[in-house]
């Protein structure tokens, strides 16, 4: 599938305008603050439903308006195969709307990942150096488009979680904060699952990413649970391990008025080996290790899509290679114009740097929110 137009209405300093857009994708060059980021964060709302800068809705309603629109025309490789995905925001209500093909499905959730798209992104590197909670984020968006069932558990858990937590905050009775537990235990063994089985089906690749890329060292990608898991890897040992856990810490959870174990603890740990010692990214790596890393992490969400979806990703880069030097971006390059990816739509500030599929990519130009070519 390939975005083949897209229809833009008062989405943050963009102009309302219809783009058909090429295939293969386009280059899109701007100065600073002319609206390239806020295109491809445009495009990937239509992914998602949300800014993958992590906005909240009113702030992408352009300034003084009422509403946002974007449209894309998704177009396959045989005839009849595409959809039009729209979505609209209104501040009045903060009433969002969602529709395929002009009907609005049951649930937003039924319309998420019908792109199939992957940003990259400078702001990627706090994947690596922010704290746990980014990459459960992360780990929930790719698994949420990828992972039939899962967007489900972990909104069961999330649900459960919280009523649980109140009813430990209010220093309520025992029986009653225990009659969550089966809920929490079962939705919460789900998550761990997924998330476990995702980590161990990438890992490699990961690696591998990451070691074509750096052209040195190793590094690797680890799931750590928020529940002592015990070897366990199936859902019944794993629901078996969680209710273990959470009856040993019964005390602790009652003194903190907050349940202490479970997936809402979980982190990806990310390390790099220097003679043959295995180091925490997050705390030792330098700018272009963290950088290489959440690449990484990009291209195996880019595979995950790839082999769940069975489609090619369409690419959003958000002129990437300005931070890491020239061998890692040669590499990353050589890289990317290996793997097969459907349509790229990069976005770079001078001519210059356009690297990837220099010499096949149209270039287009934007100023103050207006996209000519
Ligand atoms: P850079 O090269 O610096 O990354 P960019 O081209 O990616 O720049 P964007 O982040 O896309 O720039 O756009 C920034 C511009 O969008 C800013 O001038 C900002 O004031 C404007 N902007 C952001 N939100 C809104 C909004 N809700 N309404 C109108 N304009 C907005
Ligand atoms: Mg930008």
């Amino acid at each position: 599938m390939h975005l083949s137009g897209l229809q833009i209405r008062h989405f943050r300093n963009l102009v309302d305008q219809q783009l058909d857009l090429p295939v293969e994708g386009v280059a899109i060059v701007g100065e600073n603050a002319q609206g390239k980021t806020n295109l491809l964060e445009a495009i990937y709302y239509l992914e998602t439903f949300r800014s993958f800068r992590g906005s909240r809705d009113d702030k992408l309603v352009a300034f003084g308006e009422e509403f946002f629109r974007v449209a894309g025309a998704l177009v396959g490789r045989t005839p009849g195969e595409g959809v039009e995905v729209a979505a609209a925001f209104q501040v009045k209500g903060k009433k969002k709307k969602i529709t395929l093909d002009g009907d609005e499905p049951e649930r937003l959730s039924d319309g998420l990942g019908r792109l199939a798209a992957v940003v990259f992104s400078p702001m990627d590197v706090t994947l690596v150096s922010d704290g746990p909670g980014a990459r459960r984020r992360y780990l929930d968006i790719v698994l949420s488009l990828n992972v039939p069932g899962y967007l489900g558990a972990l909104q069961r858990f999330r649900q459960i979680l919280s009523q649980r937590n109140a009813a430990l905050r209010d220093g309520r009775m025992q029986g009653t904060v225990g009659s969550w537990d089966e809920g929490l235990v079962e939705s919460g063994a789900r998550v761990v699952e997924d998330r476990l089985r995702w980590v161990e089906r990438w890992q490699e690749e990961f690696s591998a990413y990451y070691r074509r890329v750096s052209g040195t060292l190793e590094s690797r990608l680890q799931y750590q649970p928020g529940v002592r898991l015990e070897g366990a890897t199936d859902r019944g040992p794993i629901a078996d391990a969680f209710r273990l856990a959470l009856s040993e810490s019964r005390e602790r959870e009652a003194r903190l008025g907050n349940t202490v174990v479970g997936p809402q603890r979980d982190d990806l740990l990310l390390t790099v080996t220097e003679g043959d010692i295995p180091r925490d990214l997050r705390e030792f790596g330098s700018g272009g290790q963290r950088r290489t890393a959440a690449l990484a992490l990009r291209l195996v969400e880019a595979a995950t899509i790839r082999k769940a979806r069975g489609q090619e990703p369409i690419i959003l880069m958000d002129d990437v290679f300005a931070e890491l030097d020239p061998g890692r971006s040669e590499r990353i390059l050589a890289l990317m114009e290996e793997e097969e990816t459907g349509q790229v739509l990069l976005t770079v500030p001078k001519e210059s740097d356009i690297r990837l599929r220099r010499d096949s990519l149209p270039r287009w130009r934007i100023a103050n929110g207006v996209l000519e070519w």
